[in-house]
Protein backbone atom coordinates (compact mmCIF):
# COMPACT_ATOMS: atom_id res chain seq x y z
CA UNK A 1 0.00 0.00 0.00
CA UNK A 2 1.50 3.17 -0.92
CA UNK A 3 2.01 6.01 1.87
CA UNK A 4 0.20 9.20 1.78
CA UNK A 5 1.36 11.56 4.34
CA UNK A 6 -1.27 14.29 5.81
CA UNK A 7 0.09 17.70 6.44
CA UNK A 8 -1.16 21.06 8.62
CA UNK A 9 0.72 23.65 6.59
CA UNK A 10 -0.07 26.28 9.56
CA UNK A 11 0.67 30.06 9.59
CA UNK A 12 2.82 29.57 12.85
CA UNK A 13 3.67 25.84 12.69
CA UNK A 14 3.61 22.96 10.35
CA UNK A 15 3.49 19.35 11.24
CA UNK A 16 3.06 15.80 9.07
CA UNK A 17 1.50 12.66 10.45
CA UNK A 18 1.16 9.15 8.79
CA UNK A 19 -1.03 6.02 9.71
CA UNK A 20 0.74 3.41 12.12
CA UNK A 21 -0.67 0.55 13.24
CA UNK A 22 -4.50 2.05 12.28
CA UNK A 23 -3.03 5.08 15.08
CA UNK A 24 -1.98 8.37 13.49
CA UNK A 25 1.59 9.56 14.35
CA UNK A 26 2.79 12.92 13.97
CA UNK A 27 6.61 12.26 13.31
CA UNK A 28 8.64 13.81 15.19
CA UNK A 29 12.61 15.38 14.16
CA UNK A 30 15.81 13.95 15.00
CA UNK A 31 15.30 15.87 18.23
CA UNK A 32 12.09 14.55 19.23
CA UNK A 33 10.30 17.49 17.88
CA UNK A 34 6.84 17.58 16.59
CA UNK A 35 6.52 21.26 15.55
CA UNK A 36 8.61 22.79 12.65
CA UNK A 37 8.04 26.51 12.95
CA UNK A 38 6.77 27.59 9.40
CA UNK A 39 9.95 29.98 9.00
CA UNK A 40 12.30 30.19 6.09
CA UNK A 41 15.50 32.04 6.19
CA UNK A 42 19.27 32.30 4.68
CA UNK A 43 21.73 32.16 7.04
CA UNK A 44 24.73 34.74 6.91
CA UNK A 45 26.64 32.56 4.65
CA UNK A 46 23.67 31.88 2.16
CA UNK A 47 22.66 28.46 3.20
CA UNK A 48 18.82 27.48 3.67
CA UNK A 49 17.46 27.17 7.06
CA UNK A 50 13.89 26.16 7.63
CA UNK A 51 11.89 25.43 11.12
CA UNK A 52 13.66 25.80 14.51
CA UNK A 53 17.05 26.95 12.82
CA UNK A 54 14.88 29.76 11.07
CA UNK A 55 13.00 30.94 13.84
CA UNK A 56 15.95 31.30 15.89
CA UNK A 57 17.77 33.04 13.63
CA UNK A 58 14.78 35.41 13.12
CA UNK A 59 15.27 37.14 16.81
CA UNK A 60 19.02 37.90 15.40
CA UNK A 61 18.32 38.68 11.88
CA UNK A 62 14.68 38.99 11.23
CA UNK A 63 15.77 41.18 7.66
CA UNK A 64 17.24 36.99 5.94
CA UNK A 65 13.82 35.04 7.61
CA UNK A 66 10.31 34.62 6.66
CA UNK A 67 7.40 33.72 8.71
CA UNK A 68 3.69 33.58 8.42
CA UNK A 69 4.05 33.26 4.53
CA UNK A 70 0.52 31.61 4.38
CA UNK A 71 -1.32 34.87 5.00
CA UNK A 72 0.37 35.78 1.48
CA UNK A 73 -0.93 32.52 -0.12
CA UNK A 74 -3.09 33.29 -3.12
CA UNK A 75 -1.52 36.76 -4.00
CA UNK A 76 1.67 37.45 -6.14
CA UNK A 77 3.29 38.99 -3.85
CA UNK A 78 6.85 38.46 -3.52
CA UNK A 79 9.21 38.08 -0.50
CA UNK A 80 12.61 39.09 -0.52
CA UNK A 81 15.55 37.67 1.28
CA UNK A 82 19.06 39.65 0.16
CA UNK A 83 19.32 39.73 -3.33
CA UNK A 84 16.58 36.90 -3.82
CA UNK A 85 13.08 37.15 -4.61
CA UNK A 86 10.38 33.84 -3.52
CA UNK A 87 6.85 33.45 -4.52
CA UNK A 88 4.34 32.45 -1.72
CA UNK A 89 4.02 29.11 -3.65
CA UNK A 90 7.70 28.94 -3.03
CA UNK A 91 8.30 29.47 0.41
CA UNK A 92 5.41 26.91 1.36
CA UNK A 93 7.08 24.63 -1.43
CA UNK A 94 10.32 24.87 1.03
CA UNK A 95 8.90 24.09 4.33
CA UNK A 96 6.78 21.40 2.72
CA UNK A 97 9.77 19.53 1.23
CA UNK A 98 11.37 19.56 5.07
CA UNK A 99 8.28 18.04 6.16
CA UNK A 100 8.48 15.32 3.15
CA UNK A 101 12.28 14.58 4.18
CA UNK A 102 11.11 14.10 7.67
CA UNK A 103 8.82 11.74 7.04
CA UNK A 104 11.02 9.45 4.82
CA UNK A 105 13.61 9.51 7.06
CA UNK A 106 11.51 8.11 9.36
CA UNK A 107 9.45 5.96 7.62
CA UNK A 108 12.73 4.43 5.75
CA UNK A 109 11.43 5.45 2.04
CA UNK A 110 10.42 8.11 -0.29
CA UNK A 111 6.81 9.59 -0.16
CA UNK A 112 5.24 11.36 -2.54
CA UNK A 113 1.36 11.49 -1.91
CA UNK A 114 0.03 14.11 0.41
CA UNK A 115 -3.27 15.47 1.95
CA UNK A 116 -2.80 19.33 2.98
CA UNK A 117 -5.06 20.82 5.01
CA UNK A 118 -6.07 24.46 4.57
CA UNK A 119 -8.24 26.81 7.03
CA UNK A 120 -11.93 27.04 5.71
CA UNK A 121 -12.20 30.26 4.75
CA UNK A 122 -9.57 30.06 2.36
CA UNK A 123 -10.63 30.93 -1.09
CA UNK A 124 -10.26 29.06 -4.47
CA UNK A 125 -6.52 30.87 -5.28
CA UNK A 126 -5.42 30.09 -2.14
CA UNK A 127 -6.33 26.39 -2.51
CA UNK A 128 -4.80 26.20 -5.43
CA UNK A 129 -1.13 27.67 -4.52
CA UNK A 130 -1.38 25.63 -1.90
CA UNK A 131 -1.46 22.87 -4.29
CA UNK A 132 1.00 24.28 -6.25
CA UNK A 133 3.45 24.84 -3.34
CA UNK A 134 2.82 20.82 -3.28
CA UNK A 135 4.05 20.03 -6.55
CA UNK A 136 6.75 22.22 -6.13
CA UNK A 137 8.06 20.48 -3.48
CA UNK A 138 8.14 17.06 -5.20
CA UNK A 139 4.64 16.15 -3.16
CA UNK A 140 1.06 14.86 -5.62
CA UNK A 141 -1.90 16.86 -3.25
CA UNK A 142 -4.35 14.02 -2.90
CA UNK A 143 -6.78 15.97 -1.54
CA UNK A 144 -6.67 19.35 -0.21
CA UNK A 145 -9.44 19.33 3.36
CA UNK A 146 -10.10 22.06 5.58
CA UNK A 147 -8.32 22.64 8.92
CA UNK A 148 -12.05 21.93 11.00
CA UNK A 149 -12.70 19.10 9.36
CA UNK A 150 -9.38 17.48 9.59
CA UNK A 151 -9.84 18.02 13.51
CA UNK A 152 -13.32 16.33 13.66
CA UNK A 153 -11.57 13.26 12.14
CA UNK A 154 -8.88 13.46 14.66
CA UNK A 155 -11.53 13.45 17.54
CA UNK A 156 -13.46 10.94 16.28
CA UNK A 157 -13.33 8.73 13.01
CA UNK A 158 -16.90 6.93 13.51
CA UNK A 159 -19.72 8.84 13.82
CA UNK A 160 -23.10 6.92 13.68
CA UNK A 161 -25.15 9.16 14.25
CA UNK A 162 -25.05 13.13 12.99
CA UNK A 163 -22.97 15.22 15.33
CA UNK A 164 -22.64 19.20 15.46
CA UNK A 165 -19.20 20.19 16.02
CA UNK A 166 -17.37 23.38 17.00
CA UNK A 167 -14.65 23.48 16.66
CA UNK A 168 -12.50 26.70 17.95
CA UNK A 169 -8.79 27.11 16.21
CA UNK A 170 -6.70 29.31 17.62
CA UNK A 171 -3.15 29.47 16.35
CA UNK A 172 -0.54 31.94 16.18
CA UNK A 173 -1.31 34.54 14.20
CA UNK A 174 -4.91 33.30 13.11
CA UNK A 175 -8.43 32.72 14.63
CA UNK A 176 -11.52 30.38 13.50
CA UNK A 177 -14.49 28.94 14.78
CA UNK A 178 -16.27 27.10 12.60
CA UNK A 179 -18.95 24.17 12.79
CA UNK A 180 -19.24 21.13 11.14
CA UNK A 181 -21.49 18.68 10.54
CA UNK A 182 -20.33 14.81 10.35
CA UNK A 183 -22.49 11.99 9.66
CA UNK A 184 -20.98 8.26 8.50
CA UNK A 185 -17.56 9.94 7.56
CA UNK A 186 -19.25 12.75 5.47
CA UNK A 187 -18.07 15.90 6.84
CA UNK A 188 -19.80 19.50 6.76
CA UNK A 189 -18.61 22.87 7.13
CA UNK A 190 -21.98 24.63 8.12
CA UNK A 191 -19.97 27.72 9.02
CA UNK A 192 -17.05 29.69 9.49
CA UNK A 193 -16.03 32.58 11.00
CA UNK A 194 -12.46 34.16 12.65
CA UNK A 195 -9.81 37.11 12.24
CA UNK A 196 -7.03 36.32 10.18
CA UNK A 197 -5.18 38.35 12.07
CA UNK A 198 -5.41 37.19 15.67
CA UNK A 199 -3.62 34.76 17.71
CA UNK A 200 -1.20 33.79 20.29
CA UNK A 201 1.56 36.40 18.67
CA UNK A 202 -1.26 38.45 19.72
CA UNK A 203 -0.75 37.42 23.44
CA UNK A 204 3.06 37.96 23.24
CA UNK A 205 2.73 41.63 21.94
CA UNK A 206 1.00 42.27 25.26
CA UNK A 207 3.55 40.70 27.20
CA UNK A 208 6.09 42.45 24.94
CA UNK A 209 4.33 45.83 25.73
CA UNK A 210 4.65 44.83 29.42
CA UNK A 211 8.33 44.26 29.42
CA UNK A 212 9.12 47.68 27.38
CA UNK A 213 6.81 49.74 30.03
CA UNK A 214 8.95 47.99 32.44
CA UNK A 215 12.09 49.06 30.82
CA UNK A 216 11.15 52.78 30.25
CA UNK A 217 11.52 52.75 34.48
CA UNK A 218 15.12 51.12 34.29
CA UNK A 219 16.75 53.71 31.16
CA UNK A 220 16.56 56.97 30.36
CA UNK A 221 14.69 58.11 27.52
CA UNK A 222 18.01 58.40 25.19
CA UNK A 223 18.79 55.14 25.85
CA UNK A 224 15.26 53.99 25.38
CA UNK A 225 14.72 55.86 21.77
CA UNK A 226 18.84 53.80 20.87
CA UNK A 227 17.07 50.20 22.12
CA UNK A 228 13.93 51.28 20.47
CA UNK A 229 16.13 51.69 17.38
CA UNK A 230 17.53 47.82 17.50
CA UNK A 231 15.29 45.41 15.66
CA UNK A 232 17.04 42.40 17.22
CA UNK A 233 16.11 43.66 20.79
CA UNK A 234 12.61 43.73 19.83
CA UNK A 235 12.71 40.26 18.30
CA UNK A 236 14.91 39.07 21.91
CA UNK A 237 12.04 40.70 23.90
CA UNK A 238 9.11 39.12 21.92
CA UNK A 239 10.62 35.85 22.37
CA UNK A 240 10.93 36.59 26.01
CA UNK A 241 7.41 37.15 26.02
CA UNK A 242 6.28 34.01 23.98
CA UNK A 243 8.32 31.70 26.48
CA UNK A 244 6.98 33.54 29.81
CA UNK A 245 3.39 32.95 27.86
CA UNK A 246 3.90 29.27 27.62
CA UNK A 247 5.04 29.34 31.12
CA UNK A 248 1.42 30.83 32.16
CA UNK A 249 -0.10 28.08 30.90
CA UNK A 250 1.04 25.84 33.84
CA UNK A 251 1.69 27.93 36.22
CA UNK A 252 0.42 30.84 38.22
CA UNK A 253 4.00 33.03 37.93
CA UNK A 254 6.34 33.18 35.42
CA UNK A 255 10.14 34.97 35.04
CA UNK A 256 11.04 36.75 32.10
CA UNK A 257 14.75 36.37 31.73
CA UNK A 258 16.93 37.85 28.54
CA UNK A 259 20.55 37.69 29.92
CA UNK A 260 23.25 40.24 27.74
CA UNK A 261 19.80 42.24 26.75
CA UNK A 262 22.16 45.14 26.38
CA UNK A 263 24.45 47.61 28.20
CA UNK A 264 23.68 50.19 31.18
CA UNK A 265 26.37 52.44 32.48
CA UNK A 266 29.33 50.20 30.21
CA UNK A 267 27.35 47.15 32.46
CA UNK A 268 26.21 44.15 30.44
CA UNK A 269 22.14 44.61 31.61
CA UNK A 270 20.51 41.17 32.35
CA UNK A 271 16.73 41.31 31.95
CA UNK A 272 14.76 39.57 34.61
CA UNK A 273 11.63 40.21 36.00
CA UNK A 274 8.21 38.74 37.21
CA UNK A 275 4.66 38.38 35.91
CA UNK A 276 1.66 36.56 37.48
CA UNK A 277 -1.06 34.96 35.20
CA UNK A 278 -3.47 37.02 36.94
CA UNK A 279 -2.33 40.41 35.26
CA UNK A 280 -1.61 38.12 31.72
CA UNK A 281 -5.23 37.46 31.72
CA UNK A 282 -6.28 40.64 32.55
CA UNK A 283 -4.20 41.92 29.28
CA UNK A 284 -5.73 39.16 26.86
CA UNK A 285 -9.07 39.30 28.33
CA UNK A 286 -10.30 41.52 25.45
CA UNK A 287 -8.87 39.34 23.04
CA UNK A 288 -10.51 36.46 24.53
CA UNK A 289 -14.04 38.28 24.04
CA UNK A 290 -13.32 38.89 20.70
CA UNK A 291 -13.15 35.19 20.05
CA UNK A 292 -16.27 34.59 21.96
CA UNK A 293 -17.96 36.81 20.18
CA UNK A 294 -16.72 34.68 16.73
CA UNK A 295 -18.42 31.71 18.17
CA UNK A 296 -21.86 33.25 18.52
CA UNK A 297 -21.80 34.67 15.29
CA UNK A 298 -20.11 31.39 13.52
CA UNK A 299 -23.54 29.32 15.62
CA UNK A 300 -26.12 31.94 14.09
CA UNK A 301 -24.37 31.44 10.88
CA UNK A 302 -25.34 27.69 11.17
CA UNK A 303 -28.79 28.51 12.73
CA UNK A 304 -27.71 26.66 15.94
CA UNK A 305 -27.20 27.57 19.48
CA UNK A 306 -24.95 26.84 22.25
CA UNK A 307 -27.50 23.39 23.02
CA UNK A 308 -27.18 21.85 19.89
CA UNK A 309 -23.48 21.75 20.30
CA UNK A 310 -22.80 17.85 20.68
CA UNK A 311 -19.04 18.90 20.70
CA UNK A 312 -16.37 21.55 21.17
CA UNK A 313 -12.95 21.40 20.14
CA UNK A 314 -9.94 23.38 20.95
CA UNK A 315 -7.33 23.36 18.37
CA UNK A 316 -4.63 24.96 17.57
CA UNK A 317 -1.49 25.73 20.24
CA UNK A 318 -2.78 28.94 21.76
CA UNK A 319 -5.81 27.17 23.35
CA UNK A 320 -3.33 25.68 25.62
CA UNK A 321 -4.15 29.14 27.95
CA UNK A 322 -6.74 27.55 30.57
CA UNK A 323 -8.06 30.87 30.49
CA UNK A 324 -9.85 30.62 27.12
CA UNK A 325 -11.33 26.90 28.23
CA UNK A 326 -12.24 28.40 31.42
CA UNK A 327 -13.96 31.16 30.01
CA UNK A 328 -15.76 29.13 27.58
CA UNK A 329 -16.71 27.03 30.02
CA UNK A 330 -18.28 29.78 32.39
CA UNK A 331 -19.98 31.66 29.44
CA UNK A 332 -21.63 28.68 27.59
CA UNK A 333 -21.72 26.28 30.04
CA UNK A 334 -19.59 23.89 27.75
CA UNK A 335 -16.53 21.45 28.63
CA UNK A 336 -14.60 21.87 25.61
CA UNK A 337 -12.39 18.71 24.54
CA UNK A 338 -8.75 19.25 24.38
CA UNK A 339 -7.28 15.78 25.09
CA UNK A 340 -5.90 15.85 21.83
CA UNK A 341 -2.38 17.97 21.87
CA UNK A 342 -4.27 21.07 20.15
CA UNK A 343 -1.55 22.28 17.93
CA UNK A 344 -0.93 18.48 16.76
CA UNK A 345 -4.69 17.33 15.90
CA UNK A 346 -5.02 18.67 12.56
CA UNK A 347 -2.15 16.89 10.92
CA UNK A 348 -3.79 14.00 12.91
CA UNK A 349 -6.86 14.30 10.83
CA UNK A 350 -4.70 15.09 7.70
CA UNK A 351 -3.19 11.80 8.43
CA UNK A 352 -6.56 9.64 8.99
CA UNK A 353 -7.93 11.25 5.93
CA UNK A 354 -4.73 10.55 3.97
CA UNK A 355 -5.12 6.82 5.29
CA UNK A 356 -8.89 6.36 4.39
CA UNK A 357 -7.56 7.45 0.80
CA UNK A 358 -4.45 5.02 0.69
CA UNK A 359 -7.23 2.44 1.93
CA UNK A 360 -5.42 1.58 5.21
CA UNK A 361 -7.37 0.38 8.54
CA UNK A 362 -7.44 3.36 10.67
CA UNK A 363 -9.06 2.96 14.56
CA UNK A 364 -10.28 6.00 16.44
CA UNK A 365 -7.12 8.17 18.19
CA UNK A 366 -5.68 6.22 21.46
CA UNK A 367 -3.98 8.96 23.80
CA UNK A 368 -3.11 8.75 27.11
CA UNK A 369 -5.58 11.22 29.87
CA UNK A 370 -6.18 11.42 33.58
CA UNK A 371 -9.75 9.91 34.29
CA UNK A 372 -10.70 12.28 37.05
CA UNK A 373 -9.63 15.51 38.16
CA UNK A 374 -6.87 16.26 40.66
CA UNK A 375 -6.62 19.46 43.13
CA UNK A 376 -6.71 20.47 46.79
CA UNK A 377 -9.42 21.69 49.04
CA UNK A 378 -9.87 25.77 49.90
CA UNK A 379 -11.79 27.89 52.25
CA UNK A 380 -14.08 28.99 49.33
CA UNK A 381 -17.55 29.82 48.67
CA UNK A 382 -20.06 27.14 47.52
CA UNK A 383 -23.62 27.88 46.66
CA UNK A 384 -23.30 30.90 47.66
CA UNK A 385 -22.13 30.63 51.18
CA UNK A 386 -18.39 30.46 52.96
CA UNK A 387 -17.90 26.88 52.68
CA UNK A 388 -14.14 25.41 53.85
CA UNK A 389 -13.53 22.63 51.63
CA UNK A 390 -14.14 23.96 48.29
CA UNK A 391 -12.77 20.96 45.41
CA UNK A 392 -10.57 23.58 43.25
CA UNK A 393 -9.60 21.57 40.36
CA UNK A 394 -5.80 21.59 38.92
CA UNK A 395 -5.29 19.14 36.69
CA UNK A 396 -8.88 18.61 34.95
CA UNK A 397 -10.18 14.99 33.86
CA UNK A 398 -9.24 14.00 29.91
CA UNK A 399 -5.50 16.16 30.35
CA UNK A 400 -3.13 14.30 28.26
CA UNK A 401 -0.27 12.87 30.14
CA UNK A 402 2.59 13.31 31.30
CA UNK A 403 1.26 17.00 32.78
CA UNK A 404 2.60 19.67 35.25
CA UNK A 405 0.64 22.00 36.68
CA UNK A 406 0.70 24.61 39.71
CA UNK A 407 -1.34 27.42 41.10
CA UNK A 408 -1.29 30.19 43.82
CA UNK A 409 -3.41 30.13 47.14
CA UNK A 410 -3.20 32.13 49.78
CA UNK A 411 -2.52 32.18 53.69
CA UNK A 412 -5.65 33.43 55.11
CA UNK A 413 -4.68 35.25 58.38
CA UNK A 414 -2.28 37.19 59.80
CA UNK A 415 1.22 35.40 60.83
CA UNK A 416 -0.66 32.40 59.79
CA UNK A 417 2.20 29.79 60.59
CA UNK A 418 1.24 26.59 58.54
CA UNK A 419 -1.28 25.40 56.01
CA UNK A 420 -2.86 22.43 55.95
CA UNK A 421 -2.30 21.07 52.09
CA UNK A 422 -5.49 18.04 51.23
CA UNK A 423 -5.43 16.49 47.74
CA UNK A 424 -8.80 15.33 46.17
CA UNK A 425 -9.23 12.82 43.12
CA UNK A 426 -12.73 13.75 41.74
CA UNK A 427 -15.16 16.29 40.21
CA UNK A 428 -17.43 17.76 42.81
CA UNK A 429 -16.82 21.02 43.69
CA UNK A 430 -17.69 20.23 47.21
CA UNK A 431 -14.10 18.26 47.77
CA UNK A 432 -15.42 15.95 50.86
CA UNK A 433 -17.56 13.94 48.41
CA UNK A 434 -14.40 13.20 46.47
CA UNK A 435 -11.37 10.83 47.14
CA UNK A 436 -8.68 12.03 49.63
CA UNK A 437 -5.33 11.55 47.72
CA UNK A 438 -3.00 12.61 50.50
CA UNK A 439 -2.62 15.20 52.71
CA UNK A 440 0.61 17.20 54.63
CA UNK A 441 1.36 20.31 56.72
CA UNK A 442 3.92 23.08 55.16
CA UNK A 443 4.96 24.54 58.83
CA UNK A 444 7.25 27.37 59.51
CA UNK A 445 5.75 29.60 57.38
CA UNK A 446 7.50 33.40 57.35
CA UNK A 447 5.35 35.28 59.89
CA UNK A 448 4.03 38.03 57.48
CA UNK A 449 0.21 39.43 57.09
CA UNK A 450 -2.68 37.22 55.74
CA UNK A 451 -2.16 36.31 51.73
CA UNK A 452 0.77 35.05 52.18
CA UNK A 453 1.15 33.15 48.29
CA UNK A 454 1.88 29.51 48.53
CA UNK A 455 2.48 27.70 44.89
CA UNK A 456 0.61 24.22 44.94
CA UNK A 457 1.98 22.17 42.18
CA UNK A 458 0.93 18.48 40.63
CA UNK A 459 3.02 16.47 38.28
CA UNK A 460 1.04 13.49 36.75
CA UNK A 461 3.17 10.63 34.93
CA UNK A 462 2.20 7.90 32.84
CA UNK A 463 2.37 5.28 35.20
CA UNK A 464 0.03 7.16 37.27
CA UNK A 465 2.53 8.86 39.91
CA UNK A 466 1.24 12.11 41.43
CA UNK A 467 3.85 14.27 42.90
CA UNK A 468 2.32 17.19 45.18
CA UNK A 469 4.10 20.16 46.47
CA UNK A 470 3.13 23.50 48.05
CA UNK A 471 6.09 25.43 48.06
CA UNK A 472 6.20 29.60 50.27
CA UNK A 473 6.73 31.89 47.28
CA UNK A 474 8.52 34.31 49.59
CA UNK A 475 10.82 32.12 51.35
CA UNK A 476 10.82 28.66 48.81
CA UNK A 477 10.17 26.80 52.02
CA UNK A 478 8.36 23.43 50.38
CA UNK A 479 7.08 19.98 51.51
CA UNK A 480 5.84 17.29 48.83
CA UNK A 481 5.10 13.91 48.94
CA UNK A 482 4.30 11.16 46.40
CA UNK A 483 0.96 9.22 45.86
CA UNK A 484 2.02 5.88 44.07
CA UNK A 485 -1.70 5.18 42.12
CA UNK A 486 -3.47 8.11 41.85
CA UNK A 487 -4.97 7.02 38.75
CA UNK A 488 -6.44 3.96 40.08
CA UNK A 489 -9.76 4.06 40.27
CA UNK A 490 -11.82 3.96 43.65
CA UNK A 491 -15.16 1.41 43.45
CA UNK A 492 -18.17 3.31 45.78
CA UNK A 493 -17.38 0.87 48.82
CA UNK A 494 -13.68 1.32 48.55
CA UNK A 495 -14.65 5.33 48.68
CA UNK A 496 -17.34 4.88 51.53
CA UNK A 497 -14.33 3.20 53.44
CA UNK A 498 -11.94 6.05 52.34
CA UNK A 499 -14.17 8.83 54.02
CA UNK A 500 -14.66 6.87 57.11
CA UNK A 501 -10.84 6.66 57.30
CA UNK A 502 -10.30 10.16 56.39
CA UNK A 503 -13.33 11.09 58.93
CA UNK A 504 -11.64 9.31 61.47
CA UNK A 505 -8.57 11.20 60.83
CA UNK A 506 -9.78 15.02 60.69
CA UNK A 507 -13.04 14.83 61.92
CA UNK A 508 -15.74 15.29 59.06
CA UNK A 509 -15.25 18.97 58.70
CA UNK A 510 -12.01 18.83 57.51
CA UNK A 511 -9.36 21.47 58.10
CA UNK A 512 -8.53 23.54 54.15
CA UNK A 513 -6.18 24.75 52.26
CA UNK A 514 -6.32 27.83 53.66
CA UNK A 515 -7.20 28.04 57.40
CA UNK A 516 -4.15 25.76 58.24
CA UNK A 517 -5.95 25.14 61.35
CA UNK A 518 -6.89 21.44 62.56
CA UNK A 519 -10.68 22.07 62.44
CA UNK A 520 -12.39 24.24 59.84
CA UNK A 521 -13.56 27.56 61.97
CA UNK A 522 -17.83 27.32 61.91
CA UNK A 523 -19.58 30.36 60.55
CA UNK A 524 -19.72 31.51 64.09
CA UNK A 525 -16.52 31.12 64.57
CA UNK A 526 -15.15 33.10 61.01
CA UNK A 527 -18.34 35.50 62.15
CA UNK A 528 -16.17 36.14 65.13
CA UNK A 529 -12.89 36.38 63.80
CA UNK A 530 -13.95 39.08 61.37
CA UNK A 531 -15.01 41.16 64.35
CA UNK A 532 -11.55 40.77 65.90
CA UNK A 533 -9.86 41.86 63.33
CA UNK A 534 -11.93 44.94 63.14
CA UNK A 535 -11.54 45.31 67.24
CA UNK A 536 -8.04 45.10 66.86
CA UNK A 537 -7.38 47.04 64.14
CA UNK A 538 -9.06 50.29 65.76
CA UNK A 539 -7.32 49.17 69.28
CA UNK A 540 -4.00 49.66 67.16
CA UNK A 541 -4.63 52.77 65.69
CA UNK A 542 -5.71 54.90 69.36
CA UNK A 543 -2.88 52.69 71.11
CA UNK A 544 -0.54 56.02 70.86
CA UNK A 545 -2.96 57.92 72.43
CA UNK A 546 -4.12 55.40 75.40
CA UNK A 547 -3.45 56.41 78.88
CA UNK A 548 -0.43 54.52 80.03
CA UNK A 549 -2.65 52.89 82.74
CA UNK A 550 -4.95 51.10 80.69
CA UNK A 551 -2.23 50.50 77.96
CA UNK A 552 -0.75 46.80 78.82
CA UNK A 553 -3.81 45.79 79.30
CA UNK A 554 -4.94 46.98 76.01
CA UNK A 555 -2.01 45.27 74.45
CA UNK A 556 -2.38 41.84 75.96
CA UNK A 557 -5.97 41.71 75.16
CA UNK A 558 -4.86 42.28 71.29
CA UNK A 559 -2.14 39.48 71.70
CA UNK A 560 -4.63 37.36 73.34
CA UNK A 561 -7.40 38.01 70.28
CA UNK A 562 -4.64 37.78 67.75
CA UNK A 563 -3.85 34.17 69.36
CA UNK A 564 -7.14 32.95 69.38
CA UNK A 565 -7.58 34.15 65.95
CA UNK A 566 -4.81 31.73 65.30
CA UNK A 567 -6.51 28.86 67.42
CA UNK A 568 -10.06 30.01 65.79
CA UNK A 569 -11.01 29.46 70.12
CA UNK A 570 -14.62 30.61 70.07
CA UNK A 571 -15.01 30.63 73.68
CA UNK A 572 -12.31 32.79 74.86
CA UNK A 573 -12.21 35.03 71.61
CA UNK A 574 -15.86 36.20 72.34
CA UNK A 575 -14.63 36.97 75.90
CA UNK A 576 -11.91 39.06 74.88
CA UNK A 577 -13.55 40.85 72.15
CA UNK A 578 -16.10 41.66 74.37
CA UNK A 579 -13.67 42.89 77.24
CA UNK A 580 -11.66 44.89 74.60
CA UNK A 581 -14.76 46.60 73.03
CA UNK A 582 -16.03 47.60 76.46
CA UNK A 583 -12.47 49.56 77.65
CA UNK A 584 -12.39 51.03 73.74
CA UNK A 585 -15.98 52.03 74.55
CA UNK A 586 -14.96 53.65 77.71
CA UNK A 587 -11.71 55.18 76.53
CA UNK A 588 -14.05 56.97 73.61
CA UNK A 589 -16.42 58.09 75.95
P1 LIG B 1 -0.12 26.65 16.22
O1 LIG B 1 -0.14 27.62 15.08
O2 LIG B 1 -1.38 25.88 16.37
O3 LIG B 1 1.09 25.78 16.25
O4 LIG B 1 -0.04 27.57 17.53
C1 LIG B 1 1.06 28.38 17.74
C2 LIG B 1 0.77 29.32 18.88
O5 LIG B 1 0.52 28.57 20.04
C3 LIG B 1 1.96 30.24 19.18
O6 LIG B 1 1.50 31.56 19.44
C4 LIG B 1 2.52 29.61 20.44
O7 LIG B 1 3.23 30.55 21.24
C5 LIG B 1 1.24 29.16 21.10
N1 LIG B 1 1.50 28.17 22.16
C6 LIG B 1 2.22 27.03 22.08
N2 LIG B 1 2.28 26.43 23.27
C7 LIG B 1 1.58 27.21 24.14
C8 LIG B 1 1.30 27.14 25.53
N3 LIG B 1 1.76 26.13 26.29
N4 LIG B 1 0.55 28.13 26.08
C9 LIG B 1 0.08 29.15 25.33
N5 LIG B 1 0.34 29.29 24.03
C10 LIG B 1 1.08 28.33 23.43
Amino acid sequence: METIIGIDLGTTNSEVAVIQDGQPRVIPDENDRMILPSFFGLSEDGQILVGEAAKNQYALYPERTIKSIKRKMGTDELVKIGDNQYTPQEVSAIILRALKQRAEKYLGHEVKKAVITVPAFFSDAQRQATRDAGEIAGLEVVRIINEPTSASLAYETKHHQEEKILVYDLGGGTFDVSVVSIHAGLVEVLSSHGNNHLGGDDFDEKLYLYIFDYLKNEFSKEEIEKLNDDQRFHARLLRAAEKAKQELSDRPYASIEEEYLTERDGKPYHLSLEISRHLYEEMIHPLIEETLEAIHTALQGANLNPSQINQFLLVGGATRTPYISNLIQERLNITPRQELEPDLCVAMGAAIQAGMIAGEKVASVLVDVTPYTFGPSVLGELNGMPYPDVFIPVIKKNTPIPVSKSEVFYTMYDFQKAVEVKVYQGEDPDALKNILIGSFMVEGLSRVPANNEIIFQLDLDLDGILRISATEKRTGLKKNIVIENAMSQFKEEEKEKAKDRIDQLFGPSSPTFSTGEEQAPTKEVRERIVQGKALVEKAEKILPVIPEEDKEEVINLIEGIQDNIQKSDLGALTMEIEELSEILFYLEA
